[in-house]
This record gives structure tokens, C-alpha cells and sequence, in this order.
């Protein structure tokens, strides 16, 4: 599979937004393999990895606002990121529809 997962590091060392809390990520030193599983493969292992992690939203939001696409951020996959961003969406469309009509 053709995937982008940014070489070997999880995070983007040139990145200076992100370098605080990714300090401070579970998942530093861990296996980056783990958190790009393959299509079908399980996320458990990642995940239990992303429960314990004290900047958990930071990485979802990160990820989110980086619209990343493969892999497990904030505990969660790429689909479970897809219908957060759905839910967002439909959130502000909703208020935006309601501030319109007053
Ligand atoms: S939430 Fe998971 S992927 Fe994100 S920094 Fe923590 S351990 Fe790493």
C-alpha cells in the first residue's frame, strides 16, 4: 500500500506549533509502524498506546487541523476523525444558518 507516513518519524520535528505536547506523547518512542496499521489490521495496540496519553486532545486536534489522513491520532482512526469533522461541519453550518436568520 501507498501511504504517506512521513518517514519514520511520528511527528514533524520542524513543526513549532506541535513541538510542545508532542514532547510529551505517549507514543514517543514507540514503534510509529504501530499507529499506521494496515488496511484491516488492528488499532488496538495503538490505542491503548493513545489511552494513556496526557496530550491526547492536542493530537486530535492537531490532526484534525492538519486534516491527517492515515493512521491513529487522539486515539482515534481515520474514519472515526472523518465523522468528527462531519459532526463539526454540520455544527456550524447549524449555527451559521441560525445566526443568518437572526
Ligand atoms: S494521542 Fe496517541 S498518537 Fe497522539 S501523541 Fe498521544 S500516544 Fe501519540
Amino acid at each position: 500500500m501507498d501511504q504517506d507516513t512521513s518517514g519514520d518519524a511520528r511527528f514533524d520535528a520542524d513543526d513549532e506549533d506541535a513541538q510542545g505536547w508532542q514532547l510529551q506523547a505517549n507514543c514517543l518512542g514507540v514503534d510509529p509502524d504501530l499507529f499506521f496499521p494496515e488496511r484491516g489490521a488492528s488499532t488496538k495496540e495503538a490505542k491503548a498506546v493513545c489511552r494513556g496519553c496526557v496530550v491526547r486532545e492536542d493530537c486530535l486536534e492537531y490532526a484534525l487541523a492538519n486534516g491527517e489522513k492515515f493512521g491513529i491520532w487522539g486515539g482515534l482512526s481515520e474514519r472515526e476523525r472523518r465523522k468528527i469533522r462531519r459532526q463539526r461541519a454540520l455544527a456550524r453550518a447549524a449555527a451559521a444558518s441560525q445566526s443568518a436568520t437572526g
